[in-house]
């Protein structure tokens, strides 16, 4: 593993996969990030993209992972029960989560969704060494020589906002989070100020957005919007919603670039869209 920060993108949808030819580019699982820094191996939420994932891995063991949830709907948490290096005793994992609040632990959760009748095995599956640990959103976490700044965001039940700092370098995962029309909102700004890449929730465009008022997201308008205020060199559009299949994604592609044109200086475009399989270094 190289010591630069870097992330990797193996899932990009939200609310729920998607198969199908009209996906094949952009990609169908939701959310998982790889993020490498300091030969640290961060992992950020658990979607369907975290299953590839745990495959490439497993043949890495003996493996010491993190994985940060942003929070534990099931388009964040569903693919928890396929990471292969969890059924491997040779592995240590970490489970970490910041927007609990009692009676909730992250523990619990996992367990409530590993149980019967709905799922056919329970926790005591796992052979890895599993630790579960809560924090609160808006705090300092670190992991080797990677430091982690974390802030709550704006949806139901909650979300953690993260800032990931190795090298000089910054890339902050916001997703799943709500704006204020008209409005910046101040922690996410604070959070992401001056970072080389942030991670936005980019589910609807502005015209969708007034039909889906309180459901908890965001626009990839209102992503261009914060990441101009926050001095963000590349602003990666996240979270796509299942409606917008590679066409409609093409087609905010070119959109956002004529807002954000050019690239920044290490060569990354000032915008892009997610895709499964992108790799960016700033
Ligand atoms: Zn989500
Ligand atoms: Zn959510």
């Amino acid at each position: 593993m190289t010591d630069g920060l870097k992330v990797r993108f193996w899932g990009v949808r939200g609310s729920i996969s998607c198969s199908g030819a009209e996906y094949a580019r952009y990609g169908g699982n939701t959310s998982c990030l790889e993020v490498s820094a300091g030969g640290r191996r961060l992992i950020f939420d658990a979607g369907t993209g975290i299953r590839p994932l745990g495959l490439e891995l497993a043949r890495l063991a003996p493996l010491d992972i993190d994985i940060y949830f942003t929070h534990t709907h099931l388009d964040h948490l569903s693919g928890l029960t396929f990471f292969a290096p969890l059924f491997d005793e040779r592995n240590s994992v970490r489970l970490w989560a910041g927007h609990l609040e009692p009676p909730y632990t992250l523990k619990q959760v996992v367990s409530n969704l590993m149980q019967a009748p709905i799922y056919p095995v329970t926790l005591d599956i796992f052979k890895a060494q599993v630790q579960f640990i809560e924090f609160e959103a808006g705090g300092a976490l670190s992991c080797g020589a990677v430091t982690m700044r974390t802030a709550a965001l704006n949806h139901p039940n909650g979300a953690t906002g993260y800032r990931i700092d190795h090298g000089g370098k910054a890339i902050c995962y916001i997703t799943d989070t709500e704006h204020r029309p008209g409005e910046r909102d101040r922690t996410i700004v604070d959070l992401c100020r001056g970072a080389d890449i942030m991670i936005y929730d980019s589910s609807y465009t502005d015209a969708e957005y007034e039909r889906y008022r309180g459901w908890g997201h965001s626009t990839w308008q209102e992503g261009v919007r914060l990441a101009d205020a926050a001095g963000v060199g590349t602003l990666a559009i996240f979270h796509h919603d299942p409606s917008h299949n590679d066409p409609f994604m093409d087609d905010v592609a070119r959109e956002a670039a004529a807002l954000r044109p050019g690239t920044v200086a290490g060569g990354l475009p000032r915008v892009v869209v997610a895709h499964e399989g992108l790799t960016l270094a700033p």
